[in-house]
C-alpha cells in the first residue's frame, strides 16, 4: 500500500485532484477535481447508479434541492444532535475533535479521558471541557439576514429522500420493499478536515433509503449488506481482504439508528470507515409526519393495511471510494509509477499516438485510428507529446489500460502496436481487430 503523500502528489501532478481554491492559499476541507479526476469520479458515480438504480426494478432515483426548509433539520434531529465533541487546548488554542485524539475513544469522550493525552500541536496537556459542536453550515436565504431567514447546507442527502417519500408513493405507487436513491453534495463543518479527500467539509454522498415492512428489516438489512459488498468487490474491484465490517455499538450509533454496520477499508491512513449501513427504523418518516402534519402511512394494495415503513440505509461517500480505488491502483515499480485502475473506471481506455509527431503520414493515419475508436468508445485520448517512452510513462501514471501506436509498418499493412499498461507487453494487431 502506498503512502498518502504519494497519492496526493500523483493526483496533483497528473490533474486528478487539486486543493480547493489553491490559487488563493486554499480552503481547508475542500478539493477541486481536474479533467482526470472528474472522469474517474463520474465513472464511479455512474457505476453506483447503474448497479443500485438502473439495473433494479425496486430502487428509484431522486434529486432534491441542497437548500431545504429548516424544519427538515429540526424534524431529523440534526439541529439538536448533529455534533462532534469539540475540545480546545488552553495553551495553543488549537481545536480538536476529542474522540479522534486517541484511537480507543468513543463519541462520548469527556475531559477526564483526556488527562494523559498531549495536544497534537504543542504537546502540552491543558484541555478545556469537551462540548458538542454542531457541524451544519448555516446560511441565510433571501435579502434579510436575521433568525427567520436561517437555512442550512444539507449535511446529508438522506433527508432530501425522506421528504420526497410521499411524493413518490403518491405518483409511482411502488410496492414494498422499495428504495429511493440520491447522489449529491453534502456539507459538514468538520472540526479538523484531514487526510486528503477522506474528511472534507464539502463531500458527495450516494445514499439509498430502502423502505421495508417493519417485521422484515433484518432480512432486508442482510440483502443490502450483501449488495454493498458485491458492489465494492465485483463492480469497483476493491480487494475483499481489505474490507472489514464493524458492528457499531449503541453508544456510537447515530441517534436514529437501531443497528449500524460500518464497512471499513484499509486506507493508506489506516483502517477507517468507507461506508455505512444503518437501520433507521421509522424514525425519519414518523418525525416528518409529526412536523408536517401529513399522513405518511403506506397502504398495502392487497390487504388495505396501513403502517409506517421502516428504513435501511446504505450510505456511500464518493471521496472515500475514490481514495480506496486510487490507493489500491497505485503501484511504484522499478522504472515507473502505474495506476492499475479497473478498465471500466480508468479516465481513458485507449491512448492513440503516432510514433513520430513530425511525420504527417503517421499523424494522419493515427488521427484516423483515433476517430475510429472514438466512434466506439467515448474515452479515447490522443497524445503526441515527447517521445514514446515518456507517453507510456504518463499514460501508466493516469491509468490508461492500452496505448495504440501508429508507425511506418501501419502504413504498409494496417497493423498497430498495442501496449498494455499492466505488464508493459506489446502486441501487433490489425486496426480492424482493435
Ligand atoms: P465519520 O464517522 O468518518 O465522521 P460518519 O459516520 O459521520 O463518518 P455518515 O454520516 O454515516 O458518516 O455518512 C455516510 C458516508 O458519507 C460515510 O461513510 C463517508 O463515506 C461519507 N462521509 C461522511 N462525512 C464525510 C466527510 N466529512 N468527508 C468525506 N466523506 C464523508
Amino acid at each position: 500500500m502506498t503512502s498518502l503523500d504519494n497519492l496526493v502528489s500523483l493526483c496533483k501532478r497528473r490533474g486528478f485532484i487539486f486543493p480547493g481554491s489553491d490559487i488563493y492559499g486554499g480552503m481547508a476541507g475542500t478539493w477541486d477535481y481536474g479533467p482526470l479526476g472528474v472522469a474517474l469520479k463520474r465513472k464511479v458515480k455512474e457505476a453506483w447508479w447503474n448497479y443500485f438504480v438502473e439495473s433494479r426494478d425496486d430502487i428509484f432515483g431522486v434529486d432534491a434541492a441542497i437548500l431545504m426548509n429548516p424544519t427538515t433539520w429540526v424534524a431529523s434531529g440534526h439541529t439538536k444532535t448533529f455534533s462532534d465533541p469539540l475540545v480546545e487546548c488552553k495553551e495553543c488554542h488549537g481545536r480538536f475533535r476529542a474522540d479522534k485524539l486517541r484511537p480507543d475513544f468513543t463519541a462520548n469522550v469527556s475531559a477526564d479521558d483526556l488527562k494523559d493525552v498531549p495536544c497534537p500541536t504543542c504537546k502540552k496537556i491543558a484541555w478545556s471541557e469537551v462540548r458538542p459542536f454542531n457541524m451544519m453550515f448555516e446560511t441565510h436565504v433571501g435579502p434579510v439576514s436575521d433568525s427567520s431567514s436561517v437555512a442550512y447546507l444539507r449535511p446529508e442527502t438522506a433527508q432530501g429522500i425522506f421528504t420526497n417519500y410521499k411524493n413518490v408513493v403518491d405518483t409511482l405507487y411502488p410496492d414494498l420493499p422499495f428504495g429511493l436513491a440520491q447522489q449529491g453534495k453534502a456539507f459538514r463543518n468538520e472540526i479538523s478536515p484531514r487526510d486528503f479527500i477522506f474528511r472534507d467539509r464539502e463531500c458527495e454522498q450516494m445514499e439509498i433509503e430502502y423502505f421495508v415492512r417493519p417485521e422484515n428489516w433484518e432480512e432486508e438489512f442482510e440483502k443490502l449488506r450483501k449488495m454493498c459488498h458485491d458492489f465494492l468487490e465485483n463492480v469497483i474491484g476493491l480487494p475483499e481482504g481489505m474490507i472489514h465490517e464493524e458492528e457499531v455499538p449503541a453508544e456510537d450509533r447515530a441517534h436514529y439508528s437501531k443497528r449500524t454496520v460500518d464497512v471499513n477499508f484499509d486506507f493508506p491512513i489506516g483502517t477507517d470507515e468507507l461506508m455505512g449501513i444503518a437501520y433507521r427504523t421509522d424514525f425519519d418518516l414518523k418525525n416528518i409526519a409529526d412536523h408536517s402534519g401529513k399522513n405518511l402511512d403506506y397502504r398495502d394494495k392487497i390487504t388495505g393495511e396501513t403502517f409506517l415503513p421502516h428504513v435501511i440505509e446504505p450510505s456511500f461517500g464518493v471521496e472515500r471510494l475514490l481514495m480506496a480505488i486510487l490507493s489500491v491502483a497505485y503501484a511504484e515499480e522499478k522504472d515507473r509509477t502505474v495506476l492499475r485502475l479497473p478498465e471500466s473506471l480508468a479516465p481513458y481506455r485507449f491512448c492513440v499516438s503516432p510514433l513520430l509527431k513530425n511525420k504527417p503520414e503517421l499523424v494522419e493515419k493515427a488521427k484516423e485510428v483515433h476517430k475510429k475508436l472514438r466512434e466506439k468508445y467515448i474515452n479515447v485520448t490522443w497524445d503526441d507529446s515527447g517521445n514514446i517512452g515518456k507517453r507510456y510513462k504518463k499514460q501508466d501514471e493516469i491509468g490508461t489500460p492500452y496505448c495504440v501506436v501508429i508507425d511506418f509498418e501501419t502504413l504498409e499493412n494496417n497493423t498497430v502496436t498495442v501496449r498494455s499498461r499492466d505488464d508493459a507487453s506489446q502486441v501487433r494487431t490489425k486496426i480492424s481487430d482493435l
